[in-house]
């Protein structure tokens, strides 16, 4: 296996990266795929994070009056630029956070799409024309940029939520702060320097294209989310991870009355009736459960599965579980990377004892290819029959844990399974049966976010709207009209009737 540290050193030069220096500890750059340390970043203090967001703000009262087609021109630019350096930054993803080649390079992907999607976008920001209940008048809505946007992102998704929002915040006329997960530095440092050159690039052929400062990068510890949130310069804040997380940063954002899009936690199920096609149901399953290690937000958490077809699904599973391919990330075959860190093997671990002691029987689970790097932590997913849904199925333990239950009733039992936790972000069901698929679909039927039919619960693409309800925030940030968060809408009536008549019937003569 080659060295972490020659192959960051190989992806930097080919991003003509250099790094800037730490004084002091600094953030550490790690490689989870042998846990070395390769280069620690310097850290934003509070002064200078505050410079930045004035900076971002400056940028942004020039940008909003740049016409949104030519905002897009920037965000086209930067795609391009996202696909000249894709396999670099792929593998920067793989190397920081973890992910498998395919994921890795996934991300970058996703990256590209929402720039191509935001592009068409710039073109489209538009409001409605009202009919107006007075004569001679006119009601339309103009959407307006905001102001700063700032993001807060998790390790698991390092650059692609960052690239979710920035697409969309730049067409529509903001200025973007970008506060990665400390676990992630440098994935983080690489795209805003491709995004930088970008901006330079255009400036350099058409002079003031983009003003200077328009995409901030702040680089630390959770002190900088809490800096954004309560910040009143930022108007709207975009914040993925934990529901710890968005619990303290809801509440700060609510209470100066900024805006905020709340990305949380999941606790993703799948229900497989009788009808499913258990074999389909069986890969879905594993990619779900097992890609990225266990450490998506839509990581299939639970599985409900009718008993009658429970045995069999289940054998199947338990062999595709045993024979997985766990290990280096960048080689080929592999399925399952490392965890992010010791936290998250403690935390498995303890999630599986608790799973024991509410009567749980444990397949996997345990810690594996100890020979990549004693500060490596792999494990072989963990596939759990438990007998109820008990405490420990109400939470998130953001590993490849999969809980299986047994549903004896109808689908009205299977999808009460389903909601009944606080978490409400993507949701399946495996069936053949129309009437099945539909009622899972209906209003009555899952409360999450994201409903699929005969698909898993993650790898959703760009083009539809990403979110959840209950804990996970009830944000929606991608596609569909996610883009109505970014910007501000104004009301507006035009009289062109020299007469000035009252709504609602009011006589105010003067
Ligand atoms: P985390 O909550 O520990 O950290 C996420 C980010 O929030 C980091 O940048 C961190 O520095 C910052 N942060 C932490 N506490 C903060 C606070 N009090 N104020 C301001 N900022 C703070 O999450 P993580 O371990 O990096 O990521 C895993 C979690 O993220 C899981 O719960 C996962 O489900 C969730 N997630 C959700 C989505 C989604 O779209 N719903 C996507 C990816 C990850």
């Amino acid at each position: 296996m080659t060295s972490s540290a020659d192959r960051y050193t190989h992806v930097l030069q080919q991003l003509k990266l250099t790094l800037p220096k730490a004084s002091g500890a600094g953030l550490a750059v790690r490689a989870p795929r042998d846990g070395s340390h390769f280069a620690a970043l310097p850290a934003h203090g509070s002064g200078e994070a505050g410079a930045l967001i004035d900076a971002a703000y400056q940028a942004y009262v020039a940008w909003r009056d740049v016409p949104a087609p030519q905002r897009g021109e920037l965000v086209r630019r930067f795609g391009q630029a996202l696909r000249q350096h894709k396999a670099a930054l792929g593998e920067l993803v793989s190397l920081e956070a973890g992910k498998i080649t395919s994921e890795g390079l996934g991300e970058v992907q996703e990256m590209i799409d929402i720039c191509d999607f935001a592009v068409g976008l710039s073109r489209q920001l538009h409001g409605l024309t009202i009919a107006s209940e007075r004569p001679g008048h006119r009601m339309m809505e103009t959407w307006h940029p905001l102001g700063v946007v700032g993001v807060i992102s998790a390790f698991n998704f390092p650059v692609a939520v960052w690239a979710w929002n920035s697409a969309l915040a730049l067409v529509c006329g903001n200025a973007v702060v970008w506060k990665p997960s400390e676990k992630t530095p440098l994935t983080a440092l690489a795209c805003q320097h491709v995004l930088e050159q970008t901006i330079a690039a255009f400036n350099a052929e058409q002079p003031g294209s983009v003003p200077e400062g328009i995409s901030q990068l702040l680089l630390g510890g959770r002190e900088l989310g809490e800096l954004l949130a309560e910040h009143p310069r930022v108007a709207l804040l975009s914040a993925t991870g934990s529901t710890r997380m968005g619990r303290d940063v809801g509440a700060k954002v609510a209470a100066r009355f900024g805006r905020s899009i709340l990305e949380l936690g999941g606790n993703n199920a799948m229900i497989v009736t009788p009808s499913a096609d258990l074999e389909l149901a069986a890969r879905a399953i594993t990619f779900a459960a097992v890609g990225t290690a266990g450490q998506r937000c839509t990581t299939l958490r639970r599985l409900i599965v009718h008993a009658s077809v429970a045995e069999k699904l289940l054998a199947r599973l338990q062999g595709i579980y045993a024979s997985i391919a766990v290990g280096d990330p960048l080689a080929d075959g592999t399925l399952v990377g490392p965890l992010i860190d010791q936290d998250a093997f403690d935390a498995m671990q303890r999630a599986l004892d608790q799973a024991r002691a509410e009567g749980g029987q444990v397949s996997g689970g345990t810690r594996e290819r100890q020979d990549l790097g004693d500060g490596a932590y792999y494990v072989r997913p963990a596939l759990v029959r438990m007998p109820a849904q008990s405490a420990v199925m109400q939470h998130e333990t953001f590993a490849p844990i999969l809980y299986a239950i047994t549903y004896g009733g109808d689908l009205d039992e299977a999808i009460a399974l389903q909601n009944g936790v606080p978490q409400g972000l993507s949701s399946a069901i495996f069936t053949n049966d129309l009437r099945e698929a539909e009622r899972f679909l209906a209003a009555s039927g899952s409360d999450c976010g994201i409903a699929n039919v005969n698909i898993g619960t993650s790898g959703a693409e760009i083009g539809g709207a990403f979110g959840g309800e209950k804990e996970t925030g009830g944000g929606r940030e991608s596609g569909s009209d996610a883009w109505k968060g970014y910007m501000r809408r104004a009301t507006n009536t035009i009289n062109y009737s020299g007469a000035l008549p009252l709504a609602q019937g009011v006589r105010f003569d003067v």
